[in-house]
């Protein structure tokens, strides 16, 4: 079955997303494979909602990625 990021949803079947830790793709923890604080995340994903979708200012993806994060295991209320 394929595993996906506790963070943020990334495929963790994909290579290029694989990092240290089991749960977690590279991208939401550092070298030592520690999941990295929910700021550093959001801003990574408000930054990755940018970067395609060119209809949205930097508040609207901030929000959107709020909402996002809502939804994976690791920042669920
Ligand atoms: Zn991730």
């Amino acid at each position: 079955m394929d595993k996906f990021c506790y963070s943020c949803g990334a495929p963790l079947g994909v290579p290029e997303f694989q990092g240290k830790a089991e749960n977690y793709c590279i991208h939401c923890t550092d070298a030592e494979g520690t999941l990295k604080s929910r700021e550093e995340i959001h801003q990574g994903v408000t930054g990755y909602l940018m970067s395609w979708q060119t209809d949205i200012d930097q508040p609207t993806a901030s929000k959107r990625a709020e909402h996002y994060m809502k939804a994976m295991p690791a920042w669920a209320d």
